[in-house]
């Protein structure tokens, strides 16, 4: 497990940072807009350039090094990359969807909207929240059934799939996947 104290001075040096890493509004490394392995190298990689007072690309050896052979002693008790964040907030996000009514009162109809105006704007992944704001304003949220819903939510999630280069889900079998489990 990798901790970095709080109060320590932060050693993101932007020319040192792995590519890709994104940042946190306090220039730090963001924990749940970066995956595990990338997070974990560049935590490493900090570590042992502290430890030893070595340069950077002695760091970014051993980082290399760790994340090669220590991938299987990473715990599960960690706090959430993007990938654990994404995949958890998906699964309330469908099961929200699969428990709403088919026939909503103006107050849940109401309820749903502002919690995912909320929603939108306060998930841990800024990167993320900021892209599915844009969506949210262009793509105006359905919230007068629950399939209206689903089949939103089920769009909205492609989106992030066809972002990320994964395959599209087919949106006719949402229900199956997060309410009434496959038919055989
Ligand atoms: P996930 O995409 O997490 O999906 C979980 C399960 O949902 C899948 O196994 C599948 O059974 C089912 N599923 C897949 N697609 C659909 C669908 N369209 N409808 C219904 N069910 C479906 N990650 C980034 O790197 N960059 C981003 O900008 C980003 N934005 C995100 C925005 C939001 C609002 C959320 C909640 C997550 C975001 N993520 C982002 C995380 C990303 O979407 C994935 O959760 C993460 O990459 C893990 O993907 P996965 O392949 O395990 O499956």
């Amino acid at each position: 497990a990798v901790d970095l104290p709080e109060s320590q001075p932060s050693p993101a040096a932007p020319a040192k940072l792995p590519p890709g890493m994104i940042l946190d509004k306090d220039g730090k490394p963001c924990r749940s807009c970066n995956s595990k392995a990338a997070f974990s190298q560049w935590a490493q990689q900090t570590k042992s350039s502290l430890k030893s007072g070595v340069g950077v690309a002695a760091g970014a050896a051993a980082a290399a090094t760790t994340a090669t052979h220590g991938s299987s002693q990473v715990a599960d008790d960690c706090p959430p990359d993007v990938e654990a964040l994404g995949r958890s907030t998906w699964t309330l996000l469908h099961t929200i969807a699969a428990n709403y009514p088919k026939s909503p009162s103006y107050r849940e109809q109401s309820d749903l909207k502002t919690f995912m105006g909320v929603f939108s704007r306060l998930y841990p992944c800024w990167v993320c929240a900021e892209d599915f704001q844009r969506y949210m304003e262009k793509e105006q949220i359905r919230v007068d059934s629950r399939n209206a819903f689903g089949t939103w939510l089920c769009e909205a999630h492609n989106a992030v799939n066809t972002k990320l280069g994964k395959p599209v889900f087919d949106c006719s079998k949402w229900e199956e996947r997060w309410r009434t489990g496959w038919k055989d």
